[in-house]
């Protein structure tokens, strides 16, 4: 009897293992979004879009600015905003790269 028990037990184990959780996005190195307008005022990033001279990382993607104060402005938000900025600047980059 206990020892059906252990191998229902041991076949239960078997069937849950986790589902293999994705990493977060900043495991790995940071990624150049590459955008060429600023996500937070929408004028051209400073410097060459793929070396921009204001920058931030977030959630391991490079994102580029126009200024030191609208970086600051992003550094200084809070999480849900920089995800709505971050998206903006990853659409910005796409439409360049599809023109
Ligand atoms: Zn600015």
């Amino acid at each position: 009897m206990v020892r059906v028990l252990m191998v229902l037990l041991l076949a239960l184990a078997a069937c849950d293992r986790p589902a293999g959780a994705p990493p977060e996005a900043d495991a790995g190195p940071a990624a150049l979004v590459g955008n060429r307008t600023c996500p937070v005022s929408g004028e051209p990033v400073a410097g060459d879009p793929h070396n921009p001279t204001f920058r931030s990382t977030f959630r391991g993607q490079v994102i580029g600015f126009m200024c030191p104060m609208h970086l600051k402005e992003f550094e200084d938000a809070p999480d849900a905003k920089k995800v709505q900025w971050l998206e903006r600047a990853r659409q910005d980059a796409q439409a360049t790269r599809a023109r």
